[in-house]
């Protein structure tokens, strides 16, 4: 059979019972398995054999799903995470370590800013944030010998860039250094970062994914195609043997199809811990089963919503990728030619106190830190998700003071312009 369609993976990906075995996938609601003989589990712990012991490490309900999200970013192999910040971390975490050095676009989520910033650099992690319509040169001078990864995000939550992906993955190979990107927003319905060149891909899988706002969790996906092999002194951990696992090399075990996640099992979730539970994993499952569906509805109620802010006079401005004289449209029309996301940014003309007065009065769309799922919901960045940026910082990231996040849910498109109208009307 030919390669399925991206609606097919989303239902079916991942998961395929015999004969006898439930349709749906079953939520293996247990921390341990059991096995005949010692020998044989001490091979699971020496990596000589496959299987599951404790689910800190892997589930096999995990499993699915993560191989689902795989399938449908066309990677070798994912993992599932307790939240998107835990993967942003062990993607990073997987690579460098104290000394080593990061390249990051400037416009990210403000969670992914504090972690590499503040926590990673505690960590003796040094990230360089570089201005994601930065020039080809400027990349490339960012770059220093101990730099181990690029990271950017395909569209920046909240301030919607839309990354050069292409760029970026040319600069990072050059270097001999893996592209990292965060596809949140644009989900693999969207875009395939793989296709453009990315190399690992990570998500909150609390947004569209889920897209019900049920279940915090995140994914880890590798293509498989960086050559860890190529750069031994930049990449030992991958390279040379794991000490903790009785000697074991990950890229002469596993191949570039499975050295890097399995790394990041073995070693960062053993450590760590930070594992999906199964029945998160489980919701998740029954999210990614109509998101081709719902990101087509998300993207047409977003596209309304700009188009009805773009011709308002009490708006100053509306940022959405969709609309033709948005900064970001052809990059938009390349790497996103089905639609984006239904986020939209905008101001209101008054600034930051008129911003406040306008959600006061919006009575559909409520007021939470949260973004892409169901259910319409605005935010304030600047005096919330980002009030730890100073207004240089901010300016960075792509966000003014006045910067409405607007996350258009799957309503009805007048019910939303209608909300937003009596809103504007009133403030
Ligand atoms: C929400 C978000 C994260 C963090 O994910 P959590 O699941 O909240 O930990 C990372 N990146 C982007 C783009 C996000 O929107």
């Amino acid at each position: 059979m030919s390669e399925l369609g991206i609606g097919t993976k989303c239902v079916q990906g991942g998961y395929h019972p015999g004969n006898g075995e439930p349709r749906q996938i079953p939520i293996v609601q247990s921390t341990t398995f059991q096995y005949a003989t010692g020998a044989e589990m001490g091979k699971l712990f020496d990596l000589e054999s496959n299987g599951y012991f404790y689910t800190r490490l892997q589930n096999p309900t995990n499993d699915y799903i993560a191989a689902r999200i795989a399938g449908l970013e066309g990677g070798t192999a994912a993992m599932l995470t307790s939240s998107g910040q835990a993967a942003t971390f062990y993607a990073i975490f997987n690579i460098a370590s104290c000394g080593d050095h990061v390249i990051s676009s400037s416009a990210i989520y403000g969670g992914s800013y504090n972690l590499f910033a503040v926590t990673m650099k505690r960590m003796g992690i040094d990230f360089t944030f570089i201005s994601p319509d930065c020039t080809p040169e400027e990349l490339d001078a960012a770059f220093r010998p101990n730099t181990k990864a690029v990271f950017g995000e395909t569209i920046a939550n909240p301030a919607l860039t839309v990354l050069d992906i292409e760029k970026f993955a040319r600069a990072a190979h050059a270097h001999g250094v893996p592209l990292v990107i965060d596809n949140t927003f644009a989900t693999p319905v969207n875009c395939r970062p793989f296709e453009w060149g990315a190399d690992i891909v990570t998500h909150s899988t609390t947004k569209y994914m889920d897209g019900h706002g049920a279940a915090v969790g995140g994914c880890i996906v590798d293509s498989g195609k960086f050559d860890w092999t190529k750069y031994p002194d930049k990449f030992p951990g991958l390279c040379t043997p794991d000490e903790s696992y009785h000697g074991v090399n990950y890229t002469e075990r596993f191949g570039l199809g499975g050295a890097y996640i399995t790394k990041a099992t073995a070693q960062l979730m053993r450590d760590f811990g930070s594992i999906q539970s199964p029945q998160n994993a489980f919701l998740l499952g029954l999210g990614l089963e109509s998101l081709h569906v719902r990101m087509k509805r998300h993207c047409e109620n977003a596209q309304a919503v700009a188009e009805f802010l773009n011709q308002h006079d009490k708006i100053s401005w509306v940022q959405y990728c969709g609309l033709k004289q948005d900064k970001y449209y052809a990059l938009g029309q390349k790497y996103l030619p089905n639609g984006s996301c239904g986020v939209v940014s905008f101001g209101v003309k008054g600034g930051r106190d008129a911003a406040e007065r306008f959600m006061g009065k919006l009575k559909i769309a409520a007021i939470e830190t949260h973004v892409a799922d169901a259910r319409t919901c605005c935010l304030h960045p600047a005096s919330t998700t980002h009030r730890q940026m100073n207004d240089a910082e901010l300016a960075a990231a792509g966000v003014s003071p006045d910067l409405i996040r607007y996350s258009c849910g799957l309503e009805d498109a007048a019910d939303l312009i209608a909300d937003i109208n009596q809103a504007l009307a009133s403030c």
